[in-house]
């Protein structure tokens, strides 16, 4: 299967879960996450019409855009862990950041962002399953994390993002799904200050893709099932 194939399958995933549960397939966009792969691999998915790239590891993200510098219309999202060092580069050179889980990254990304460019779409991140050892804020956290970002003007808070404890039941994902859009439900009840419109929920991945459109995701991020299995971390 080309990497081709692979986008029109994941699409068409994605075209019938919409279907099954009401929704337009437009409120649903495809994030390929592309860490990993080469430029070759992302000319591929380009010329199969994709525009929209996740990277997770600053330094390699970088060079790939600098590889694609001329290809138009590349939207490019960052999901992996920020580190304080790192978000001079994050803010200037992405279009949303999924993986902001506190204040301290979210006032540097504000105070780094080129005031020339649009603000930077944020996700604030949520360890959705309460998981020991893994990024994201608690849900009690969200609440003032959301209100303080109001007071950042070159950030537009756009929603949350979870990545589920794996491990778990198809049951058990969909209510991690639901606890995560619960959340954002809870925040957009509380009109968080006008931080930002609070229209997207990032959540699915390649293999739960469909449970987590089911429970209203509007973003999701597709790796494997689109560029093959990621070679191991050595
Ligand atoms: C790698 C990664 C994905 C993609 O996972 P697949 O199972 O390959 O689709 C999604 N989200 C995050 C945050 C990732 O790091």
């Amino acid at each position: 299967m080309s990497i081709a194939d692979n986008i029109e399958s994941v699409s068409r995933r994605i075209q019938k879960a919409t279907d099954r549960c009401d929704r337009a397939r437009a409120e649903v966009t495809l994030l390929a996450v592309s860490k990993t792969r080469t430029p070759a691999d992302l000319l591929e998915a380009i010329a199969a019409g994709q525009r929209v790239f996740a990277e997770s590891y600053l330094q390699e993200a970088l060079d790939k855009m600098s590889a694609l510098a001329d290809q138009p219309g590349l939207e490019w999202h960052f999901i992996g862990p920020v580190q304080s060092n790192k978000t001079r580069d994050i803010a200037n050179h992405f279009d949303w950041v999924h993986s902001v889980d506190r204040l301290k990254i979210a006032r540097r990304l504000n105070a780094q962002r080129d005031p020339d460019l649009k603000p930077l779409n944020i996700c604030l991140q949520v360890n959705i399953d309460n998981e020991p050892s893994k990024s994201g804020c608690r849900p009690e956290e969200l609440p003032a994390l959301a209100q303080a970002m109001a007071d950042l003007p070159q950030l537009s808070l756009r929603g949350l993002m979870a990545i589920p404890d794996p491990n778990q039941t198809e049951a058990g994902l969909r209510q991690s799904f639901q606890k995560l859009a619960g959340a954002l439900s809870h925040l957009k009840e509380m009109e968080q200050g006008g931080a930002g419109p609070l229209d997207s929920l990032s959540m699915g991945m390649s293999s739960d893709l469909e449970i987590a459109i089911e429970e209203g995701a509007t973003l999701v991020r597709v790796g494997t099932a689109i560029f093959g299995k990621r070679p191991a971390k050595s």
